[in-house]
């Protein structure tokens, strides 16, 4: 991979397939900058994992091609967690209220991630860092940001 090779495009969704999306990436998306990782309790939960992923990207850039089972949760006021009620995939987290959406990079297609892996999922910004578990989860090199980073 040289490092001019960036996607234009990939695709992802869900396990059961009943929820399918198209990513476009804008001209002068920032990759490098893109991806975070988030130790926030509700995060963990709804991942049941202790470190989880997103690529935040405009809501406009990310086109449902199948969306049928996709419903948003509410855990805290303006912030939804997208997920399928007929597997339980975690798809995406976002505010309400901005112009981002940041999708879960477990979901995107294993082709684009066997392929653009480090662009996707490099993660340098950790939110929610008051939430490490000691010994566990405090290794992370990078922007530490003890809440979020809004
Ligand atoms: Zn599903
Ligand atoms: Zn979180």
């Amino acid at each position: 991979m040289s490092s001019t090779d960036k996607p234009e495009t990939i695709t992802g969704g869900c396990v059961c397939a009943s929820v399918r999306y198209t990513v476009t990436f804008p001209p002068d998306h920032d990759f490098a900058n893109s991806c975070t990782t988030c130790q926030c309790e509700q995060c963990r939960k709804n991942t049941g994992s202790l470190i989880f992923r997103s690529h935040r990207l405009p809501k406009s850039a990310v086109e449902y091609t199948a969306n049928s089972t996709l419903k948003v949760y509410s855990a805290t006021p303006h912030c939804e967690r997208g997920f399928c009620t007929n597997c339980g995939s975690f798809l995406f987290w976002q505010r309400d209220n901005r112009d981002y959406t940041c999708l879960t990079v477990g979901c995107f297609d294993g082709p684009a991630l066997e392929r653009y892996g480090p662009l996707l999922t490099a993660a340098k910004r950790h939110l929610f860092c008051e939430r490490e578990v000691p010994g566990v989860t405090d290794h992370l090199a990078g922007e530490r940001f003890a809440q979020d980073d809004e």
